[in-house]
């Protein structure tokens, strides 16, 4: 029997325990035994054919900006695009996109040649799958307003799957509950505009991020959802946490929904203050904050 190794090696690039922190916006997370790139569509589909029929576990890895990885080891394989899978052709208005693409680089693509419909993801720093996976938006927009469908691998074949079957609401999507499929690419539909008015919005944005955002440190985003009708950022402030430090994590005094690493933080440090928040949370106003970010390779987790 030949080694999965072997076996991986034979469909793309592969890395041998490599930490997670390496392979997340978090700069956290404990050593995963195998990383794979993929180095096509026959590739992919040999991968996951493998790793199913094997029964070894797996984690798809965009940019790792929505991950916080335990401090322990993974004892699986990491499945990533960003390598292989980056492609983008434009036809008129409309964008086919393989789903390890940067969102940032697209959105400024999409820029530069006058078409408008990304400049909300244009500080979004995940790939193209990652933000069809969690419906990434800001700004009150988000992907599902331009998506028109979505290619994904599952049970083995490549189907186009059209919008209205995403499953898509607020940082939400049919695909969170379908681990095992896997987003291939997106074709999108955008509008044309004009270059100079596109720019302005993306730069005033840029501006506005930079003035609001913890953007000098690891972190993965907004750590929780906003609440029906509130703000978690404003409940966390009520509680006392703008600034709270957890060993090498700290709730960032420029937004406090934002815990950043200061300092060579553990996993299990961002957990603390997670608890810790939600402890108090739950105390003084009876509900707890669900986590925005996920929690990748703990124990029973749970977002
Ligand atoms: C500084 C900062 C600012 C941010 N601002 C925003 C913001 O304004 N709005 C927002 O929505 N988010 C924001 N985020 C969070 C994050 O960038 C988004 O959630 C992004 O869409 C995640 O993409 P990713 O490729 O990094 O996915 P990952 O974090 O790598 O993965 C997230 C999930 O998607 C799954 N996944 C990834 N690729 C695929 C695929 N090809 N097929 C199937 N599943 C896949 C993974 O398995 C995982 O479950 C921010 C993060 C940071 C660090």
């Amino acid at each position: 029997m030949r080694l999965l190794e072997d076996k991986l090696r034979a469909i793309g690039e592969v890395d041998l325990n490599r930490p997670l922190g390496t392979m997340t916006t978090y700069r956290i997370g404990g050593i995963a035994k195998y990383t794979v790139y993929p180095k096509d569509m026959l590739g992919l589909a040999e991968c996951m054919r493998l790793l199913n029929e094997e029964k070894v576990p797996y984690k798809v890895i965009g940019k790792g900006s929505n991950l916080l990885c335990s401090d322990d080891p993974y004892d699986g394989v990491v499945v990533r695009l960003d390598r292989f899978f980056i492609d983008t052709y434009f036809e008129d208005d409309k964008v086919v996109c393989e789903a390890g693409a940067s969102l940032i680089a697209l959105s400024y693509e999409c820029m530069k040649r006058g078409l408008s419909g990304l400049e909300f993801a244009s500080g979004i720093p995940g790939t193209v799958g990652g933000a069809v996976f969690m419906n990434a938006g800001a700004y009150k927009s988000s992907m599902s307003e331009v998506i028109e469908e979505v290619l994904v691998l599952r049970d083995g074949r490549f189907d186009w799957v059209k919008n209205e079957e995403c499953g898509f609401a607020y940082r939400s999507s049919v695909f969170q509950e379908h681990p095992e499929w896997l987003i291939v690419g997106v074709r999108l539909q955008l509008e044309k505009s004009d270059v100079d008015s596109i720019r302005s919005l993306i730069e005033e944005r840029r501006a506005r991020r930079m003035a609001t955002q913890p953007l000098d440190y690891p972190s993965c985003g907004s750590v929780f959802r906003n609440p029906e009708g509130g703000f978690a950022w404003k409940y966390i402030d009520e509680l006392g946490y703008r600034g709270k430090t957890v060993g090498g994590a700290k709730v960032s005094e420029k937004h406090s929904n934002f815990i950043i690493n200061v300092d060579h933080a553990k996993a299990s440090d961002v957990m603390s203050l997670i608890d810790s928040i939600n402890h108090d949370m739950e105390e003084r106003y009876g509900f707890v904050l669900k986590l925005e970010m996920e929690k990748f390779n703990w124990p029973n987790s749970k977002k």
